[in-house]
């Protein structure tokens, strides 16, 4: 600045020609030499935002990079169990390229849905069922009285024996899936056909558990002379069994049985229960009806008929907080669809889990 004035000053003092070109000729280099620096210094901030973008890049290319599925807090525990078992299986060995964090995201989310729909292997119900599948075994003692149950929780299991057949029970399925609700369907072996398969196969993926009710139903071939067979018994379990098998898969077995007409009408069933037990069976019958399978009439006929007459049964127990309901969904039974709205509101009225057997 000093500079500057002083080179001023002397302008003004000697007007001299040479002089002022040399001063033109200064200024203009030092102009020439600031655009110089002016160029410099974007170029040098081009390059600097050049390498600031490329960190930027492989620092979320290290990020995003297509890895192993890993497992997301925000799954439910339980969920994260049955993906990690699977994931040495699946994801290891075809793994998959996810584009970004959300997809693979998703993807576990596909997944995990898919696996709630499995069958327990060995059991009678799917994944997701396992939270309301309880042990017949335990039930039955609920409901003969030989142990009190405590929790606060009140528990209906519905049960629906005689079928499949391809008219009443989709119509049943449909009802239940409609409420959310769930049962317990006892099969008869004879019915199980691949024209069934189709329907049995929505039981089960709908959240139901199938249990077995003998293969012909034939009561003097079960209990001839009104004494049961325990021979016929265990072989008609097992012939059934072997049919649910075939139709569902070796991974399919389920241990409930019911009697047909009932256990508690027949002579010497000790002996079959027995060998039920020793074969892993659980035979189960119920405490309350709604009269669906009582000769027309003689049953009630209604939907609030069959309501009144499945509150009278259920309330001749002494412990009303665990319900086995029986009902049919024999190809005749349209009362049966029909009036199980009400039945289903009853329970859910008075707060009843819905649950089935295992
Ligand atoms: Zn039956």
């Amino acid at each position: 600045m000093r500079n500057s004035k002083y080179n001023k000053k002397n302008h003004y003092e000697k007007a001299d020609p040479e002089s002022l070109r040399h001063k033109r000729s200064v200024k203009r280099r030092r102009a020439q030499r600031r655009k110089k620096y002016r160029r410099r210094r974007i170029i040098a901030l081009a390059v600097l935002l050049l390498i600031i973008f490329g960190i930027i890049k492989l620092i979320s290319s290290i990020f995003n990079k297509p890895k192993d599925i890993s497992l997301d807090g925000s799954l439910p525990a339980w969920y994260a169990g049955l993906i990690y078992q699977e994931k040495y299986h699946d994801y290891y060995r075809s793994p998959k390229k996810y584009v970004n964090e959300s997809e693979k995201l998703l993807s576990v989310y596909d997944r995990a849905s898919e696996l709630v729909k499995e069958l327990v292997p060995g059991s009678n119900h799917i994944t997701t069922a396992s939270s309301y599948a309880y042990d017949a075994g335990l039930i039955r003692k609920y409901i003969r009285g030989e142990a009190t149950y405590e929790d606060p929780q009140k528990l209906v299991f519905l049960t629906f024996d005689d079928g499949p057949n391809t008219s009443i029970t989709p119509q049943v399925l449909d009802v239940l899936k409609e409420n959310d609700a769930y049962a317990t369907f006892f099969v008869v072996g004879k019915n199980l056909s691949e024209k069934t398969k189709p329907v049995l196969k929505r039981t089960l993926m709908n959240g139901n558990s199938i249990a077995t009710h003998s293969f012909t139903h034939e009561y003097t071939d079960l209990y001839p002379g009104r004494v049961a067979d325990p021979a016929k018994i265990i072989e008609e379990y097992k012939l059934t069994q072997n049919r649910l098998e075939n139709l569902l898969g070796e991974d399919f077995k389920s241990n409930v049985w019911r009697y047909p007409g009932g256990h508690m009408s027949w002579e010497n069933t000790g002996e079959s229960d027995d060998l039920l037990k020793e074969n892993g069976v659980e035979w189960i019958d119920w405490n309350c009806l709604t009269g669906d399978a009582e000769p027309s009439g003689r049953g009630p006929k209604s939907e609030a008929e069959f309501v009144k007459y499945l509150d009278k049964t259920l309330n001749k127990n002494i412990h009303t907080n665990v319900a086995v309901v029986l009902m049919h969904d024999e190809q005749t039974k349209t009362h049966t669809v029909n009036t199980l709205q009400g039945v289903i509101d009853y329970f859910k009225e008075r707060d009843y889990k819905f649950c089935v057997l295992k």
